[in-house]
Order: C-alpha cells, then sequence, then structure tokens
C-alpha cells in the first residue's frame, strides 16, 4: 500500500472525543512520493482536504467536507550530528510518545518533558506541542511538508514555522500545508528541565535528587497518568481551552479581586492566566449538558461521557467561554481545530 482510498469512511474510532463523524474520502499515504499526484487529482476536484493524525486535537462539532488524508509515513533514524546536537528525523505517521521513547533508548534528551502527549510527530508542530515548561519548537531542526498551494515537498527552516504558543504557521494557513517528517535537533546532555507544576515534587517524591532525563521522562509519565483522564476510558482531546495570555495590566484587574488566579509572565507587558482556574471558580468543574461534561478532574479538559456528539460538545465549550467571560472579563480560546461547525 502507498496509497489507500476509502469511501464514506467512519472516524468515530479516529478522533480521541469519539463523537461520531464520516469522511466522503479517507485517503491514508505512506509514501510522500504519492503526494503530488493526490493533491492534483483534489485540487482538479475543486475539493476542499484536511489533515488527519490521530485526532486528538480536534473536535468534528459535524462532517469534514471534501477529503481527509492521513498521512502514515513512517521510519525514525539518525541522519547527521553537528555541535554537540543530533539530528533525527521521523516520519510524520510515527507515533509521538513512540519517537520520545526511541530518542532516550538512543541516549539522545530534551523531549522527556513531551512524554505520554498522545497524537503522531506530523502533528506535532501544527500547535508546537508543549507541557511541563517545554515545548517542541525548542528542538526543531527543519519541518519537511507539501505545499499544496504550490504542489511541491519544502524543508522549512524553524524561522520559517512561526512557532508560538500552541501555534505554528501549519495551524494558521490550513488547507496549505501536509507534514511529511520532522527533523530534531537534540542534545546528548542537558540539563533537565523540572521547575515547572508538580514535577519537582514528583521527583522529590520518587526520591530522586539529581534527575536525569529517564527520572523526568518517568515523573512525567506518571504525573500524566494520575491528572489527565485516558482517552482509552473517556473520551477528550487534553486541554480543550490555552491559557489565556492577557495584557499586564488586565491581569492586575482581575488578580486584585482573585489574588489567588495562578499566572506566569508572558513576554514584557502580557501575563499567562491559569484557564483551569478561570473555569473550576466559575462552577463549571464537573459541570454536565448530557453527555458532553467538563472533567472532574481537570476543568481544563472535555469530556465525552459516552453518547455525546461533536456538537454538543462545542456548544458546552461555548457555555464555557460565555461563563467564564462573564465572572472574569476574559476570553477563552479553544485549542483544538473545530471542524465542520457550519
Ligand atoms: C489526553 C490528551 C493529552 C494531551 N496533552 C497535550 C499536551 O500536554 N500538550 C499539547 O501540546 N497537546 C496535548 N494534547 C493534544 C494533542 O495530543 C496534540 O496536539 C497532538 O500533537 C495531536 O496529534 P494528532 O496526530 O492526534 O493530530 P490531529 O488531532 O489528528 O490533528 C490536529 C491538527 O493538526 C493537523 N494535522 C495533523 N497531522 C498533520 C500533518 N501531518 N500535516 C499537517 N497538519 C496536520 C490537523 O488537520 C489538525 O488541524 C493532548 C491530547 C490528549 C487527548
Amino acid at each position: 500500500m502507498s496509497l489507500h482510498l476509502e469511501h464514506d469512511a467512519d472516524l468515530t474510532a479516529l478522533n480521541t472525543f469519539g463523537v461520531p463523524a464520516r469522511a466522503a474520502m479517507l485517503a491514508r499515504v505512506d509514501d510522500a512520493g504519492e503526494l503530488p499526484g493526490l493533491f492534483a487529482a483534489i485540487a482538479g476536484q475543486g475539493l476542499p482536504w484536511l489533515a488527519l493524525g490521530q485526532g486528538s486535537n480536534l473536535l468534528f462539532a459535524g462532517d469534514p467536507q471534501g477529503i481527509v488524508v492521513q498521512p502514515v509515513l513512517a521510519g525514525i533514524a539518525v541522519t547527521g550530528e553537528s555541535g554537540g546536537r543530533v539530528r533525527v528525523r521521523a516520519g510524520a505517521g510515527e507515533s509521538w510518545h513512540g519517537l520520545v521513547e526511541w530518542t532516550l533508548a538512543h541516549d539522545l534528551c530534551g523531549l522527556e518533558n513531551l512524554a505520554l502527549i498522545p497524537g503522531t510527530v506530523g502533528a506535532a508542530p501544527v500547535q508546537n506541542i508543549g507541557a511541563y515548561g517545554v515545548e517542541l519548537a525548542a528542538f526543531i531542526g527543519a519541518v519537511e511538508a507539501f505545499d499544496v498551494g504550490a504542489g511541491v515537498l519544502c524543508r522549512l527552516e524553524p524561522g520559517d514555522c512561526g512557532f508560538a504558543y500552541r501555534d505554528s504557521r501549519f495551524k494558521r494557513e490550513p488547507g496549505r500545508w501536509l507534514i511529511t517528517a520532522v527533523e530534531l535537533d537534540l542534545p546528548r546532555d542537558a540539563e533537565p528541565v523540572t521547575g515547572y507544576a508538580g514535577l519537582g515534587a514528583e521527583l522529590a517524591a520518587a526520591g530522586v535528587t539529581r534527575p536525569d532525563a529517564r527520572a523526568v521522562f518517568e515523573a512525567v509519565c506518571a504525573l500524566r497518568r494520575r491528572k489527565l483522564p485516558d482517552p482509552a476510558r473517556i473520551g477528550n482531546a487534553g486541554s480543550f481551552f490555552k491559557n489565556p495570555v492577557v495584557p499586564a495590566l488586565q491581569a492586575a484587574f482581575v488578580r486584585d479581586h482573585h489574588p489567588d488566579l495562578p499566572c506566569w509572565p508572558a513576554g514584557a507587558e502580557h501575563v499567562k492566566l491559569s484557564a483551569a482556574w478561570l473555569i473550576e471558580h466559575s462552577g463549571l468543574k464537573g459541570h454536565r449538558i448530557g453527555d458532553a461534561g467538563v472533567s472532574d478532574r481537570h476543568a481544563l479538559v472535555l469530556v465525552n461521557h459516552g453518547g455525546a456528539t461533536g456538537a454538543q460538545l462545542l456548544a458546552l465549550a461555548r457555555h464555557v467561554q460565555d461563563t467564564v467571560q462573564a465572572r472574569f472579563g476574559v476570553a477563552l480560546e479553544p485549542e483544538p481545530v473545530i471542524i465542520g461547525a457550519g
């Protein structure tokens, strides 16, 4: 198989919310050489298209239009070494967590804080995945992608990717890029990042005084398993809202009334606020509208208790946004990509 086409494909098992959706056509591609022909055919029919990885950062509020393209390009290899950093190239269809484990097994570090993030390697640059004080952008050497507009395979340097907090040009230019591989520059030795959100305490509780990359990996996995609902048990897409970044003056005003609201500096003039705190203190933790719910374990996570549709989850998300806006005057922005909202 290098190109596999399926008509009227069921996407229910291909999104971690587990909501029902169908694609008129699902194209699975395991050879980048097939992409020019595939996209010429898509353009010839004047159809829109959507890239799909493991569906762990999108919400099907309705059926996607046109063709869904799932790159299942495989392979992880070391391709070079310079300046103390090792270049690793991974195909877009590889599992992200599998890649993190592979790098540790090859005595490379840097990605350990990003362990257990679901999804594919190809989707990781799209929202510049981040966790426990580390963002993917810090390790990107290059992103290989098919430029659908130009009909050519390209190699984008980090400065061309427009990375920002949970954002990139790939997210801002939907329909233009299909990422085929990611190149990472990883150190063999580096000071672990342990200062974020309970990670230091987790290491201390495990009796680790001088953590290495493996110890941080284990601690991150333990923390995530304890804190985040497992999509295999209850449908979800991880954090549903970004932490809002607001002008420092606005943050000072909100914190004047709510001094325990957690916040972090975000550049010279902005402050990042805890979206989870805002939702919880709006009384919405555990709130349900039918089978669409706010997790009772983590207020940032929306969950499908069984029979929710994407439209119902979207309605719940809007209720959360409206309630937080009315109570605190802060706008929340969804993190997952909303598909088919009409
Ligand atoms: C339990 C849980 C925990 C999570 N924790 C985190 C976390 O800590 N940090 C974090 O950053 N994210 C987190 N996420 C979100 C998610 O795992 C990541 O965003 C992940 O990178 C999405 O990968 P995916 O393959 O599932 O992408 P999908 O959900 O399939 O796609 C996401 C977006 O990327 C696009 N896309 C997918 N593949 C490609 C490609 N090859 N080329 C171009 N565009 C593409 C899609 O069109 C869509 O817009 C979590 C999700 C869950 C369910």
